[in-house]
Formats: C-alpha cells, structure tokens, sequence
C-alpha cells in the first residue's frame, strides 16, 4: 500500500482511479439521461471539483454548457457571521436548467448558503452533483440530487481535493490515517 505524504499527514489509498473512472460515467449516463434536450448549465465550484468536473464534462454526450465560480466568504454585517459570494458568476441563468458541480459536500454550509442566490435569478430547475457526500458530517439541510460516493465523516484528498493547498493532483483519493 503506497501512502501519501502531505506537510505534515499520512494518507491512505481509498478511492481507486478506475472506481472513480466507472463512478463518474455512471453519473454521466444518468445526466444524459436526465437532461436531454434541455441544454443544462453546469456550474463547477473552483477549485476542488476542477477535476471532477472536467472528467464528468467530457464523459456528456448531450447539448450541455458548462462555467467555473469561486465561492468567497467573509465576514458579513449579519450577526450570523459569514456571508458566501460568488465570484466570476457571469452567465445568464434565468429559465435555465442548472447543475452545480461539487468536489464534496461536508457540513452542507456552503451550498444551502450559497443556493438562494441562484434561486433568485429563478433558474429553470437546480440540482446538486457531488463526487463525494458526507452525510453523517451533515449539518445544514440540503438535498444532493447525484452523489458518486457517500463516505464516513473523515478527511480525504486527491483528485482535485486539497489539503492546505497540496494534494490536488492525484489520480485516486486518498483518506486521512488515524
Ligand atoms: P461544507 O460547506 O459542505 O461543510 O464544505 C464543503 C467544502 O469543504 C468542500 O467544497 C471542500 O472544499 C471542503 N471539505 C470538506 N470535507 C473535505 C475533505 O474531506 N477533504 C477536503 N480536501 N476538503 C473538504
């Protein structure tokens, strides 16, 4: 078993680069199907799902238009604390079928924050895929609509998943060792 060193943590292989390959097909076929003539907008969340959604974007055969946002937060004048924007969302989403492309879903936070905004600009339909869902770390209610693998509330990296900044550029996905 090759580990994988990042500053200072050892992980573990735990996902395999052909399990992820068949997983994100399987994904594609569903959206092939789902989105059929409906020209959907697919909106990758930079930069952890880079990856993932370049591999999911060329396994599509249908009409499909796809754009890259970075989600910010920052201390906003709510008491509630953060307040998440997007930045380098450009495009037109009124009466278009939008699907957002997620590297991970965790707490849920950032995307029940962030998905009323999109909601405003009334959007045809909104769905969520993410790669990898977390639903035992889930704290805000958020509904994903295609999930690759759901996995235990532990970290993991690689295939576009970071750890302080290393770690992106792995084949496979790697999990924390405890
Ligand atoms: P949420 O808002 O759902 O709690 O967190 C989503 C974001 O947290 C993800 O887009 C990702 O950037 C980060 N995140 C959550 N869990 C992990 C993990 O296990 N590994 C890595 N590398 N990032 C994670």
């Amino acid at each position: 078993m090759t580990t994988l060193q990042i500053h200072d943590k050892l992980f573990k292989p735990y996902i395999s680069e052909e399990a992820i390959r068949e997983k994100v097909v399987e994904l594609a076929a569903a959206l092939d199907h789902d989105y059929k003539d409906k020209n959907p907008i697919f909106i990758a969340i930079l930069n952890g799902a880079f990856i993932f959604a370049a591999d999911l974007f060329k396994s599509l055969t249908i009409d499909a238009e796809i754009s890259f946002i970075k989600l910010a937060s920052y201390k906003g004048m709510k008491s509630s604390g953060q307040v998440i924007t997007a930045v380098g969302l450009d495009i037109e989403i009124f009466d278009r079928h939008v699907v957002i492309l997620e590297d991970i879903v965790d707490t849920g936070k950032t995307l029940n924050e962030f998905l009323p905004q999109l909601r405003h600009q009334q959007p045809a339909s909104l769905k969520i895929v993410a790669l990898l869902h977390k639903p035992d770390a889930t704290v805000y209610p958020l509904k994903v609509d295609y999930t690759g693998f759901e996995i235990p509330d532990k970290f993991v990296v690689g295939y576009g998943l970071d750890y302080n900044g290393r770690g992106r550029n792995t084949a496979s996905i790697y999990q924390l060792f405890e």
